[in-house]
């Protein structure tokens, strides 16, 4: 039946789709972390809609939630709604309390580039400039301006320059040096190559709108920026006046532990995009926060027809109230913990560059031993034995060398371990 419904998709539907190439199956439906596919084979799900589904599938009081917002109102414009103002209440409740009246929010909708195209608007229209630094590796989105600030060569395909006036910068990603240096002479270069393409004023970059940059580059293969790379951008764009935008839309809503991955680099950023976990079952919806000095839009300057989902605020509030009760956070810190343990093995084996993560967002690097090059068709390979043995990875990262494991954050000890065990296993009879 998967291949029936595969073969049908394929007659009719865009060539640009994407997970059911590497992953062919079709999904009847799913619970928790288990999904089922329509002959019956049931799978862990340590993809979880690409980070989505912060709460498993049909979690069971979110799915209460949604359904009881469904009699009431289901969808409002950018009119004020109980639902909403609670949405908004419950959002501003996680941030640290000298954030909660500094930011403001703003309801863009309903994907994640759809929020980081607000946020470079924003930038632009309150510093009057025109220039974004991005960094290299990074992914933003698949709208023309998110796609523009994206480093990830391979996803833009050949249609990148929309947007001018972009410019790429070096990110900290040590397995794979930008600059080529090895740990031990590193003096964080790659944020000085940046510290001095600014500060010349003669024939550097101009002084840009906004520096927008992920704690955590998912898509680009699960890089967690260096602490002191992430407090330096901060230190410059503060000094400079630049409004620091960081994109948390795959690292957001509990992802690595902390409500979001700023919070452990300690910076305060001047914009957050936010969007794949906030209602916490898949309803879309994405906001900026941000700074009130940056509130400068005129009223009407941002508006969208889908500013918010009435379904999704009602799961969202949900899903907090739910994250809070049963310490979900601190499940993420220990089922991270185990992952680590887990895969600590495979930082011997040959065919890895690197094991790495925050929370439970981890990634499998491969490489060649010989050359270092990026191993993309082990990584397919593993994921495919993974599937095989009942477990659902993406890969990503350069040529998608990456295998990377996103489960819910309330996964629990057991799927874990089956899990690693499964992907363990897919290593060991792909790597002969
Ligand atoms: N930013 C980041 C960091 C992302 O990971 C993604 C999606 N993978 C996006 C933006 C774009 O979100 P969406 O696909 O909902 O437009």
């Amino acid at each position: 039946r998967s291949a029936e419904l595969l073969a049908r998709q394929a007659r009719r539907e865009s060539n640009a789709r994407s997970y059911p190439r590497r992953l062919p199956i079709a999904i009847a439906e799913a619970s928790g972390s288990l999904v089922r596919d329509v002959d019956g084979n049931v799978f862990i799900d340590f993809l979880a809609g690409a980070g989505v589904l912060s709460l498993g599938h049909n979690h069971p009081e979110l799915v209460a939630a949604v359904t009881a917002q469904l009699g009431l109102l289901t969808h409002g414009l950018d009119f004020p709604t109980p639902v909403k103002d609670a949405f908004t209440e419950a959002q501003l409740s996680m941030l640290a309390p000298r954030l909660q009246d500094q930011m403001k929010i703003h309801f863009c909708g309903p994907t994640g580039a759809n929020a980081v195209d607000a946020a470079i608007k924003l930038c632009k229209t309150a510093t009057g400039r025109g220039e974004i630094v991005s960094f290299q590796g990074g992914f933003h989105g698949s709208s023309h301006a998110a796609m523009a600030v994206t480093g990830l060569v391979a996803q833009k395909q050949p249609v990148a320059n929309g947007v001018p006036g972009v410019h790429f910068f070096p990110y900290s990603y040590c397995a794979r040096c930008p600059l080529g240096l090895s740990p031990d002479r590193c003096a964080t270069n790659c944020v000085e190559y940046l510290e001095r393409a600014l500060a010349d004023g003669n024939g550097g970059v101009p002084l840009p709108a906004a520096v927008i940059m992920e704690m955590v580059q998912g898509e680009g293969g699960i890089v967690p920026a260096r602490r002191e790379f992430v407090q330096r951008v901060r230190g410059l764009t503060r000094d400079l006046g630049i409004p620091l935008v960081v994109d948390e839309v795959q690292t957001g809503c509990g992802r690595t532990g902390t409500w979001y991955a700023f919070e452990e680099y300690g910076i305060d950023p001047d914009v957050i995009v936010a969007s794949k976990a906030l209602s916490g079952i898949g309803a879309p919806v994405a906001v900026i926060l941000y700074d009130r000095k940056l509130d400068t839009w005129a009223p009407g300057a941002h508006t969208g027809t889908f500013r918010g989902n009435q379904l999704a605020f009602a799961a969202g509030v949900e899903a907090i109230r739910i994250i809070q009760r049963d310490d979900v956070l601190g499940n993420v810190t220990r089922r991270g913990e185990q992952i680590a343990e887990r895969l600590s093995a495979l930082q011997k084996h040959p065919w890895v560059a690197e094991v790495r993560g925050r929370g439970l967002m981890w990634g499998v690097e491969f490489a060649d031993p010989v050359d270092g090059r990026p191993a993309g068709s082990l990584a397919a390979d593993v994921q495919a034995r993974a599937l095989r043995r009942g477990l659902i990875v993406e890969v990503g990262g350069r040529e998608d060398c990456v295998v990377r494991l996103m489960p819910p954050l309330n996964v629990t000890a057991e799927h874990v371990e089956t899990a690693c065990v499964i992907l363990l296993d897919a290593v060991a009879a792909a790597v002969r």
